[in-house]
């Protein structure tokens, strides 16, 4: 276990899972203003890296609350690159239509 791995351990175990849950929640509202408001430029790059850092501890949280393998949610996000590079390899030869 690596030093994150406890301290995230000592973290769910102290404040309980429903807690940190509410944590996340607001951790990805604050991430969702962030981004919006530094494309409206009404705020700083770092703003963004501050919450998107505070997101992604609140995520090693879920992974860890809910026993969720680095391994499984690699081999989705390899599945989805395949798949969104397949369409975009077929959009660069019939021409652009949007891509989701
Ligand atoms: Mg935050």
């Amino acid at each position: 276990m690596g030093d994150n791995d406890i301290i995230i351990s000592r973290i769910v175990n102290t404040y309980g899972t429903d807690n940190q849950l509410f944590l996340l929640f607001e951790e990805l509202g604050e991430l969702i203003e962030a981004v919006n408001h530094y494309r409206r430029n009404k705020t700083n790059k770092q703003r963004v890296i501050e919450e998107l850092a505070d997101t992604e501890f609140m995520l090693e949280q879920l992974k860890y609350m809910f026993n969720l393998s680095n391994y499984a949610i690699q081999d989705v996000k390899e599945r989805n690159i395949t798949r969104l590079t397949t369409k975009l390899n077929n959009i660069k030869k019939r021409g652009n239509d949007g891509i989701c």
